[in-house]
């Protein structure tokens, strides 16, 4: 049995932070802004801060700490969901193998490439490809194949920079392939860290196995892949425990690789065909909450980034990211060929989706919003992974190279993808962008900008 979750420990220090006066936590507070992070201790007496006063007051030093590190940058990005068919029976999936009401889709790699297409002409540069768990060897095949068909699918000048994925937990060398298949970050979720809990949500198929799950990251940070993404489902068990689970979950990867996740997820249970538990969570998570979860993982971990996804509304997608998400999903079908299908005909999608606008609809509230839109995928093309991307962040050179990729992919996209209205309001929000950066910054921007009117695909630094 792995001991990488510590429960009692976890129970302990929830159990000594109860009501903490307003010195401590502006102490913690002013402690966070410093970026460097904080303990388990001082998490603890974040999470059981109920008064309204002191609640602002997290919510407005973690929009601080998002604003120091990510400027207003938000990185968009969509899932592309291959297969549904699934040999595990999460209870509250409706992927899960007991769900009869559900029609079973394994898209072939030409629905691939045209799921692609589509996802390209919108303008999406980033995927995450999404299946159920099926555990042959043909499946992981299966997988390896639908990246290289991703990444090998052009339209027009577009084309897909980076596949992250969330599929199966593998072995070691299965990893060794998933990297040389080059995929970005590979994200898998515990769902729940609660070990009894997480034993009466999947009591079937490999992913019984707690341990086997929880490793996953070990085996493939052994096997090189050094962007891992990490996250608990909200609604099975109670937060604050998998709030400190995760820290913890993040504290094991730091000490045996010397770095923690790249990012972190924090999907909510959403009602999904045939499931109770996803209708009645067992742990209903509130709005407030929700955005409580947010802030305090930005001020504890203020380097890691966190993945929003459209199973949020709307207003709630607007209140998070100022509170420290880095990166969103937007335009999301949550069913195999649901990009390709004007709507769920088949009756295969994973979860209801909260936000049901598309890419240009996105993008152009979030301009209005005073954020920027980020299509980059240099880093990952560049090598700036794993340790050099987070020495990078951690000593502030990374906003350097950030502002004006962001600026110039945005930019791209305004040119080729972006409705007239969204284009303007686009163009406009770049002008502001460029007339508060330094002289430097905006001289390599626009120099950027004028090879990537030129024609130019590679066009960011
Ligand atoms: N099958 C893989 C797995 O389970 O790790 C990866 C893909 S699964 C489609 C992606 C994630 O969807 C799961 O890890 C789970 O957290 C989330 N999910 C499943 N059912 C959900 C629901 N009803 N509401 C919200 N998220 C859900
Ligand atoms: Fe299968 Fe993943 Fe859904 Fe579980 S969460 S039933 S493993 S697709």
């Amino acid at each position: 049995m792995t001991n990488i979750i510590d429960e009692q420990k976890i129970f302990n220090t929830l159990d000594k932070h109860q009501q903490p006066d307003r010195i401590l936590v502006q102490e913690i507070l002013s402690k966070a802004s410093e970026l460097g992070g904080l303990s388990a201790e001082d998490v603890a007496t974040l999470i059981a801060i109920d008064s309204e006063e002191l609640l602002l007051e997290v919510f407005h030093t973690a929009k601080k700490v998002k604003e120091a590190i990510y400027g207003n940058r938000l990185v968009i990005f969509a899932p592309l969901y291959a297969s549904n068919t699934c040999t595990n029976n999460c209870l509250y999936c409706a992927f899960r193998t007991d769900n009869k009401e559900l029609k079973r889709r394994t898209l072939s790699q030409t629905e691939i490439a045209e799921e692609t297409k589509l996802l390209i002409d919108q303008g999406q540069k980033r995927i995450v490809l999404l299946t159920g768990e099926a555990h042959d060897h043909d499946n992981f095949q299966y997988i390896l194949d639908s990246i290289a068909t991703i990444y090998a699918t052009k339209s027009g000048a577009g084309k897909i920079c980076r596949v992250n994925t969330n599929i199966a937990p593998y072995t070691v060398e299965n990893f060794r392939r998933l990297k040389a298949a080059n995929i970005g970050t590979y994200q898998l979720f515990q769902e729940t860290y609660h070990r009894d809990t997480y034993q009466k949500m999947h009591a079937a198929g490999k992913k019984a196995d707690y341990d086997w799950h929880i490793t996953a990251m070990d085996r493939a940070m052994t096997a090189g892949i050094d962007d891992v993404g990490i996250g608990a489902l909200f609604g099975l068990a109670n937060w604050h425990f998998e709030i400190l689970a995760l820290l913890q979950h993040i504290a094991h990867l730091n000490q045996e690789f010397g770095i923690g996740p790249h990012t972190i997820s924090v999907p909510r249970l959403e009602p999904a065909s045939g499931s109770n538990i996803a209708s009645s969570p067992p742990y209903l998570v509130s709005d407030q909450d929700f955005c409580k979860i947010i802030a305090i993982l930005r001020l504890a971990v203020p380097y890691t980034g966190i993945i929003l996804s459209t199973r949020e509304s709307v207003a709630l997608r607007r209140q998070c990211f100022e509170l420290g998400v880095s990166q969103i999903s937007a335009g999301s079908r949550t069913s195999p060929g649901g990009y390709s299908e004007s709507k769920d005909k088949f009756n295969a999608s994973q979860f209801s989706v909260g936000d049901c606008r598309n890419l240009d609809e996105v993008v152009k509230d979030i301009v209005s919003l005073g954020f920027m839109p980020s299509f980059c995928t240099a880093c990952y093309r560049l090598g700036r992974t794993g340790e050099s991307f987070m020495e990078l962040a951690k000593t502030g050179k990374i906003k350097n190279m950030c502002t004006p990729n962001a600026i110039v992919t945005f930019k791209e996209y305004l040119l080729h993808y972006a409705s007239p209205d969204t284009r303007d309001a686009g163009e406009k929000l770049i002008a502001k962008e460029l007339a508060a950066s330094s002289e430097q910054q905006k001289q390599l921007t626009l120099k950027l900008i004028a090879q990537l009117e030129e024609g130019t695909q590679e066009a960011y630094i």
